[in-house]
């Protein structure tokens, strides 16, 4: 019985509709070759020889003869993790004859809750190949009379609730229906590489998902109040990389103890600079590690007024304290706008778990809003916070994602 489905559908296949179809030239090829090699590491999880081909902005992944559908579902909806596509449409592709077009597309309707509820569809077809016998407004109608006829769905032209999708290629034809969102964006690493200051927190793996859509390979680097905390924040961050992975894959944690460190500013006098005085601590190292590891620029979380830590006289400050940009893609977000964005990308129900934030440890109880520059650099001076961020990024271990 699924034996006979298959044939009259065809082989399946996975298409691809590219992002940012705008670039061109050079940097369009730079942009399909680094995809191309992205969507490949995605998909070694599969163990599958699975062949992509580009075709006119789109992309086709072939799937080897005989792949299941459930298998091809799979594939497809794993590649919609993978930065720099608009739309992933599970298809069959069928041979170049217009007979065989229309079995397949009544046959893709199979089986349908929404056909059997009686769901309005229209057919759009394209045709590249314009030696195909039909055109195609002649496809159209020629499958979707045959759609009529089979399922007596009303067709809606200008809003259907579902559409079916041919496209004649050069070898073949592809019948599909609506397909599933992509990230947008641009291939990882289009942009070069950046390490992510990752708290177990909200905000800053929305922040790292954020840069990798814009092509960037991040890093992550990860402070702990160790010895004066628990290990809960490391698990936290780990657990955070490992969901973010999907998305660009290869991904390392580094994790740096603080708590000492800590401890030396306050006894240094940061009072109420303590927290500023941290963050600036932090930032320091993570430039001296991003230097190890060939990272162009910084990601923090912040996002402007959240916290005390982040007004502007604050995030002034801190950029005051290295020379690398600090990218900062959540500065103009509402919480609530970050939490629903953690929530679809898998990531809020990780950063709600429990754990001892390194921050709060020697949190002053009232904490600087407008910190003077001056006042940060001179309590810097007396324990040399520069040579201290050599031995931070020195003590930094790395966690390695297990497979
Ligand atoms: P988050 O939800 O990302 O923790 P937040 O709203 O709690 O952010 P802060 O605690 O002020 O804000 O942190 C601001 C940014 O500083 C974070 O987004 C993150 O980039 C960085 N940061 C804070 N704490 C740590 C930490 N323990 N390790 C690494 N980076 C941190
Ligand atoms: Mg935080």
């Amino acid at each position: 019985m699924s034996l006979a489905i298959t044939s009259a559908l065809g082989e399946p296949c996975v298409l691809l509709k590219l992002g940012e179809v705008v670039l061109k030239g050079k940097n369009r090829e730079l942009f399909e070759r680094r995809l191309q090699g992205n969507i490949k590491t995605a998909l070694r999880e599969f163990g599958l020889k699975v062949d992509i081909r580009r075709r006119h902005g789109v992309f086709v992944l072939y799937l080897p003869e005989g792949t299941d559908p459930a298998t091809a579902d799979a594939v497809a909806r794993r590649v919609t993790d993978v930065m720099g596509l608009v739309w992933v449409h599970r298809a069959w592709r069928v041979p170049k004859e217009p007979d065989a077009v229309t079995k397949a597309a009544v046959e893709l309707l199979a089986d349908r809750e929404d056909v059997r509820r009686g769901a309005s569809f229209a057919v759009r077809s394209r045709r590249r190949d314009k030696r195909f016998p039909l055109r195609s407004n002649e496809i159209d109608r020629l499958v979707g009379a045959a759609i009529v006829d089979t399922y007596g769905l009303p067709v809606n032209l200008s809003a259907p609730d579902l559409t079916v999708y041919i496209e004649v290629d050069r070898d073949e034809v592809f019948v599909f229906t609506d397909g599933l969102p992509g990230q947008g964006g641009l291939p990882v690493g289009m942009s070069g590489r950046a390490l992510v200051l990752m708290s177990g927190g909200i905000d800053s793996p929305v922040a790292a998902y954020r840069m990798m859509r814009r092509g960037l390979r991040v890093d992550f680097l990860h402070f702990s109040g160790i010895p004066f905390t628990g290990s809960e924040s490391i698990y936290k961050a780990y657990a955070l990389v490992r969901r973010l992975d999907r998305f660009q894959g290869g991904s390392r944690l580094w994790v740096v103890p603080f708590g000492k460190a800590q401890q030396s500013l306050k006894a240094s006098g940061a009072d109420r600079l303590q927290v500023v005085a941290q963050r600036r601590l932090m930032l320091k190292t993570a430039e001296e590690m991003a230097h190890r590891i060939n990272a162009a620029a910084l990601i923090t979380g912040d996002s402007l007024g959240q916290v005390s830590s982040q007004t502007l006289a604050n995030i002034t400050a801190l950029d005051d304290a290295v020379d690398l940009p600090i990218l900062r893609p959540l500065i103009g977000m509402d919480k609530t706008e970050i939490m629903a964005e953690a929530r679809r990308i898998g990531t809020l129900e990780i950063s709600e778990l429990p754990d001892e934030d390194c921050c709060t440890l020697l949190t002053p109880r009232r904490a600087e809003t407008r910190a003077k520059i001056e006042d940060l650099r001179q309590i810097e001076r007396r324990l040399d916070a520069e040579e201290l961020a050599v031995r931070l990024a020195d003590s930094v271990q790395e966690y390695k994602l297990e497979d």
